[in-house]
C-alpha cells in the first residue's frame, strides 16, 4: 500500500511550486540561449534575449518569481491505483496558499461574478488539477504556470475556415496555426512555444493542446507525420520576423508540440495553446519510500 506523510508531502509540493515559479527548466533556458546566439550582434532581438536571460538568472539565484504574473497553476497528477484524489487536492491547496504567503505566487484567483480576489490563489477550478491513474508504483506531479498574456492569444479554430482557405485536412491545420501566430504579433510575450491540439471536441481539443506543453523542448513527436509538421512549422513561423516581444528578429517561436484526438465527422477543431518565454514547468516524483526527485 502506497503511503505518505501529509505534512512532508505538503512541504515537497511547496518546493515544487517554488521551483516552477523561480527556476526556468534547463531545456527552456538552453533554447533561449541558442535563440540569443542566433540573432545578429547589436540587434534589438539579441538585446531582448539578453534581458530575458538576465531576468531568468536573477530569479533563480534570488528565488524570486520569474514574472509578476503567477498565471494559471495547472497540475497533471499521475497516481497508482488506490490513491485518494481528494487528499492530494487538499495538500496542493495548502501548499499553494503557503506559496502565496512566501511570495512565490501572486494571489491570482478572482471570483468571476464579484471580481473579488480570494487572496490565496484558491478558488473554483483554481488551481486546475487533472488526475490520471497509471500502473507505476509512484506518483508524479507535473506543474505548469501559464501566464494570462499568453493565454489571451491562445485560440481555437473550426475547420473549414473559408477566409483562410483552410480545409479539413493537415494543410488546413497548418494554415490556421500560421494565422494564429501572425495575429499574435509578439503579444503574449514572444517568443512563444505552441501546444497544438488537433481534433477532439472544443474542451478536449484545448486540453490536448495544453498537455503538449508538458513535453521537453528537445523531444521528438513519436508520430512521424506530426514530427515533420512540428519541424516545418518551427522553421516557417520563424520566417515571419515578429521576433522576441515583437521587436523583430529570427526567433518568433521556440518550439511547436502537436497532439491529436479523434473527432466527430461533423467537427474539426484546432486549438492553439500559446506559451510565453516564461515557460514555467517542473515535475516531482514521489516514490513509495516518501523520497522525491524534481525535474
Ligand atoms: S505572458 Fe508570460 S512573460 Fe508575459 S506577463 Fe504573462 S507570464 Fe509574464
Amino acid at each position: 500500500m502506497f503511503q505518505y506523510d501529509e505534512k512532508v508531502l505538503k512541504d515537497q509540493l511547496l518546493e515544487l511550486i517554488r521551483l516552477a515559479a523561480t527556476d526556468l527548466p534547463r531545456d527552456v533556458v538552453e533554447s533561449i540561449q541558442a535563440a540569443e546566439q542566433n540573432e545578429d550582434e547589436g540587434s534589438a532581438a539579441r538585446s531582448v534575449f539578453g534581458m530575458i536571460l538576465k531576468n531568468i538568472e536573477l530569479a533563480r539565484v534570488e528565488s524570486t518569481p520569474i514574472c509578476q504574473d503567477t498565471g494559471t497553476n495547472i497540475y497533471m497528477v499521475y497516481i497508482p491505483e488506490g490513491i485518494g484524489m481528494r487528499k492530494l487536492t487538499a495538500l496542493i491547496h495548502k501548499a499553494t496558499s503557503e506559496a502565496v504567503d512566501k511570495s512565490y505566487l501572486r494571489p491570482n484567483a478572482v471570483d468571476s461574478i464579484t471580481g473579488k480576489n480570494s487572496g490565496n490563489n484558491i478558488g473554483e477550478g483554481q488551481p486546475f488539477i487533472h488526475f490520471e491513474e497509471w500502473d507505476n508504483d509512484y506518483i508524479e506531479f507535473k506543474l505548469m504556470l501559464k501566464g494570462g498574456g499568453c493565454e489571451n492569444v491562445s485560440t481555437q479554430y473550426k475547420l473549414p475556415d473559408v477566409g483562410l482557405g483552410a480545409g479539413r485536412d493537415m494543410d488546413g491545420v497548418y494554415k490556421v496555426i500560421v494565422d494564429a501566430v501572425n495575429k499574435a504579433q509578439g503579444l503574449g510575450c514572444a517568443p512563444g512555444i505552441l501546444g497544438i491540439g488537433v481534433g477532439g471536441d472544443r474542451t478536449t481539443s484545448h486540453l490536448t493542446a495544453k498537455s503538449q506543453l508538458f513535453r521537453k523542448m528537445t523531444d521528438t513527436n513519436p508520430n512521424t507525420e506530426l514530427a515533420s509538421m512540428e519541424s516545418r512549422l518551427l522553421a516557417d513561423l520563424n520566417e515571419l520576423g515578429v521576433g522576441p516581444m515583437g521587436f523583430g528578429g529570427k526567433t518568433t517561436i521556440l518550439g511547436v508540440k502537436m497532439g491529436t484526438m479523434h473527432r466527430l465527422p461533423a467537427s474539426f477543431f484546432v486549438s492553439i495553446s500559446y506559451m510565453c518565454w516564461a515557460y514555467r514547468r517542473h515535475s516531482m516524483i514521489l516514490n513509495s519510500n516518501g523520497e522525491v526527485t524534481y525535474d
